[in-house]
């Protein structure tokens, strides 16, 4: 059945608006349990005071309940819940993640602050006598202590500073202390923490956000990409270098279209052999994923992506994914305009297979240095004259915009209908920010502005 370009736009428009429903109402939802924490708090006499100054105990007690709400939605946050990556991205749910942690330790600490003062106040010892006080009221106390020195460190080391000196690897390994870290500190809230501690509504409520958080993260993280291994036993097919340097795998396996893998998307990929089995790293779709195989093409950029080329065939993959809303579910205009630098095309490449005319006008600028360095390049060319996208391949040296030095001339020049179509930009995180920025200058909306990063 033929379906009119207008049809199409309207379902555009009310894909668009569910979407920022349900972001809203994840972002409404967390908030809303915070508020219930509260007000469980106030229920359990959190307000009662014989003199003005016991609210700022009340003050403390309410910075622990936010922290544990926000710490909890950091836990759901990177739990790649589909109810999440599909609304809000992978790669902004982990940007939440990191600004939720912040504030969550900010609070921790005017908990653990406003909490010891005022005790010591109460029971007329000095402060440092009676944070080590604390830990003969019970060991969930002693717990709660080395827990918060455990977040200590993980803060430390996430500090922009040490990780840009730190591998990946290194610091990812020392970030996962945070699950010790909060079950070193959850013990305190149930059995001390006056809201929680007295059983009834209150427990339960408590006790059924950490497992809605902590169950998502089990499920999604940990079973689903261990089912997906059994269900298609996705294995290593053949490996090919490619002429820019670049590496492309296909893997092959069983029932590939349940997945439900869209062009644009990625995956995190663990390579079951020897030397890669403990790394998962991120690589997106190079090829429109057919039910039959997936493809990655991998520039080499450290010791793992560089590895890949002696992959050998018939190599076990654990899957984890589909993940990422860069696909054209995020589509609101009757166009589209697919920009990408270097290794940043291979979603583009994904997504201009699976274009058809039905999708409306294509356009597709390949930024590259050289012809010799540009991943796919004839693969690209090849699927921009089968689908009919014009092509705009922008050689030379880096330049101040979003073009090579020496080509003067806006993004309208290179496509004059921008306005009309959704952006898609991938590519290194400098030029992408630029075309980013030049296409909202130009008036494209936000929400029609859609980026890949490729680092998080
Ligand atoms: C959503 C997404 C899609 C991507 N798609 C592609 C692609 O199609 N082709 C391609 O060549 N590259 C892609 N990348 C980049 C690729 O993941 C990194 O280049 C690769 O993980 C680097 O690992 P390394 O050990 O070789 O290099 P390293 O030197 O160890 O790392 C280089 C940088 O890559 C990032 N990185 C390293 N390991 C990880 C990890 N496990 N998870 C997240 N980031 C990590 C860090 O920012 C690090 O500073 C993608 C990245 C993301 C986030």
């Amino acid at each position: 059945v033929a379906t009119s370009p207008q049809t199409i736009q309207d379902l555009r428009a009310k894909r668009a608006a569910h979407r920022h429903w349900k972001a809203d109402g994840i972002e409404a939802s967390l908030w809303i349990a915070a508020a219930a924490g509260l007000a469980l708090m106030i229920e359990s006499g959190g307000l009662l005071t014989v003199s003005g100054i016991d609210y700022i105990y009340s003050l403390g007690r309410a910075a622990g309940i936010v922290a544990a709400v926000l710490v909890m939605s950091q836990v759901l946050l990177i739990s790649r819940s589909p109810w999440i990556d599909r609304v809000i991205g992978h790669d902004r749910a982990a940007l939440r993640h990191t600004r939720y942690g912040k504030i969550a330790f900010i609070l921790m600490l005017v908990h653990l602050g406003l909490i010891t003062v005022m005790t010591a106040y109460y029971d007329g010892k000095s402060v440092f006598e009676q944070f080590l006080d604390f830990s003969q009221v019970g060991w969930f106390m002693l717990t709660a202590q080395i827990g918060f020195g455990l977040f200590l460190l993980v803060v430390a080391t996430s500090l922009y500073i040490v990780r840009s000196k730190w591998r990946y690897e290194n610091w990812y390994a020392v970030h996962l202390i945070v699950y010790v870290a909060i079950a070193f500190v959850v013990p305190h809230q149930f059995m001390e923490g006056s809201t929680f501690r007295t059983g009834g509504f209150a427990w339960w409520f408590w006790f059924a956000l950490y497992a809605f958080a902590f169950g998502s993260l089990i499920v999604f993280r940990m079973i689903r990409p261990v089912v997906n291994l059994s269900r298609h036993d996705l294995r290593v097919a053949e490996v090919t270098p490619n002429p820019d340097g670049s590496t492309s795998v296909v893997m092959t396996g069983k029932d590939l279209d349940r997945l439900r893998a869209r062009p644009g998307q990625f995956f995190l990929w663990r390579f079951l052999d020897k030397e890669r089995w403990s790394q998962s790293h991120p690589f997106s779709l190079s090829r429109n994923p057919d039910g039959e195989s997936l493809r990655i093409t991998v520039k080499a950029s450290g010791d793992h992506s560089s590895s890949l080329a002696g992959l050998a065939v018939g190599t076990r993959v654990l899957a984890d994914g589909p993940l990422g809303v860069f696909t054209d579910v995020a589509r609101t205009k009757p166009g589209i305009a697919l920009f990408a630098a270097g290794i940043g095309i291979t979603p583009i490449r994904s997504m201009l297979e699976a274009h058809s005319p039905e999708d409306g006008p294509c356009a597709v600028v390949y930024r590259v240095r050289s012809e010799e360095e540009a991943p796919l390049l004839d693969e690209v060319r090849e699927l921009a004259a089968l689908r009919g996208a014009d092509l705009h391949v922008l050689m030379g040296g880096r330049g101040e915009g979003w073009a090579p030095a020496g080509h003067e001339g806006s993004l309208t020049d290179a496509i004059p209908d921008l306005l009309s179509r959704d952006v898609y930009v991938c590519g290194p995180g400098a030029w992408a920010a630029v075309v980013e920025a030049e296409a909202l200058a130009a008036g494209c909306p936000r929400e029609s502005v859609h980026r890949e990063q490729f680092a998080w």
